[in-house]
């Protein structure tokens, strides 16, 4: 019996398996590899894509995110110790990032349907220290922006995203951003998103060949401040102006997601037509699936999650049948080692019931463009064969 793969990462390097080459192929001629054309065109093209004005490539997506609050810091927008708040269900990244940056993350319980922000518990979150909300997309479902943008307006809070898992997903005529190019930046500061953290890990719906990741924004300056934080503090050779790390996107990982990218909405799509068989097939009282969202395009399903009580019994099941899958994740920030076991918290966070709930019962099922029809029909009869 074949294997149902979790992701199948061959499909797509198959289908552009020439395409990829020549890119390559063409940087290796250039002898140019980090930081030129390539990197530019895409930073041009992908923030276009996510209806924003400018992008910024770093070397990863956690670095994308620290980077952004870094130069959100420099530029004064935020100060060190500020609390920013942040889902308690998410992958640790988005915390290590906070952290990393000075900041003090506030963990809050997500909404138990959309996994996302719970924008009821935001105003409890809140003390007089917290400055801004950084929303994660999980699973590639966009959190309710509008809702979060008009609690951080009335707030006086930053809006920033980590969009590490929404390639492509659209609240409206933008994607993962929510800023109107044409806003000042005192508006902007209160009403919108600031920017925008994408990963281009090769697993993420655009996945590169290694690590890759990129800030999105509609503000110049913090641009140009992301910038130089990944160029040593440097925007001139030999002249530091910051305390810089080393994090750039180089130009094969840029033109092979600039071949990419030219497919992504169309995988984007694929993967919501098989989350549609799944939210309608699957049809089991101890397996619950999470819907598809009003606006369906505001969804990439980067993973499609089942929340089942007896998961670990349901994961062996599956496996026994042939099909791959996941936990996304485990265990909480809020109960890992490096947060617990640190001499003095790192954190600030209440009761987080529906975060632990989500991360006994997750299980993510098979989901990418490479799943064929019959594939999404041998996990749905083995989803509702389980007693
Ligand atoms: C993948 C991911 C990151 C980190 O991206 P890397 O490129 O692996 O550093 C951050 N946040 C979320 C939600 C992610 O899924």
């Amino acid at each position: 019996m074949n294997k149902v793969p979790f992701y199948s990462l061959g499909y797509v390097t198959e289908t552009l398996g020439r395409d990829l080459l020549s890119a390559f192929g063409s940087v290796l001629e250039s002898n140019w590899f980090i930081r030129g054309p390539r990197s530019e065109r895409f930073e041009g093209v992908f923030a276009k894509y996510c209806g924003a004005q400018f992008g910024v490539g770093t070397g990863n997506g956690l670095d994308a995110l620290t980077l952004m609050l870094r130069a959100s810091i420099e530029q004064g927008y935020l100060k060190r110790g500020d609390e920013v708040i942040v889902p308690a269900n998410t992958f640790v990244a988005t915390v290590l990032a906070v952290c990393a940056a000075g900041l003090v993350p506030v963990l809050v319980d997500p909404d138990r349907e959309t996994c996302n922000l719970d924008v009821s518990l935001l105003e409890g979150a809140c003390s007089e220290r917290t400055r801004a909300i950084l929303a994660v997309h999980l699973y590639g479902r966009l959190a309710d922006m509008p809702a979060i943008c008009e609690f951080a307006k009335a707030k006086g809070l930053l809006v920033f995203e980590d969009a590490a898992q929404s390639h492509g997903a659209k609240l409206d005529e933008r994607r993962g951003s929510t800023g109107s190019p044409t806003e000042t930046r005192d508006e902007r500061k209160v009403a919108r998103s600031t920017a925008a953290a994408y990963s281009f890990y090769p697993t993420k719906n655009l996945g590169a060949l290694g690590d890759a990741g990129m800030v999105v924004t509609d503000d110049a300056e913090l641009a140009r401040t992301v910038r130089m934080l990944g160029n040593y503090g440097s925007e001139r050779k030999y002249v530091n102006k910051y305390v810089g790390v080393n994090s750039r996107l180089d130009e094969v990982q840029a033109a092979i997601l600039l071949e990419k990218l030219l497919h992504l909405d169309a995988w984007n799509a694929r993967r919501r037509e098989i989350a549609a068989r799944y939210c309608s097939e699957i049809r089991n009282p101890l397996v619950r699936v999470t819907p598809v969202p009003a606006n369906p395009l505001s969804h990439v399903w980067h993973v499609f999650p089942v929340f089942c009580e007896r998961r670990d019994e349901l994961q062996a099941f599956l496996s026994a049948r042939g099909i791959e899958t996941l936990v996304h994740y485990p265990v909480p920030p809020h109960l890992q080692e490096a947060f617990t076991g640190a001499s003095e918290p790192l954190l600030r966070h209440g009761a987080l019931p529906v975060a632990e709930e989500l991360a006994r019962t997750e299980l993510s099922i098979p989901m990418g463009p490479g799943l064929g029809d019959d594939d999404v029909s041998r996990v749905v009869e083995a989803l509702n064969e389980f007693v």
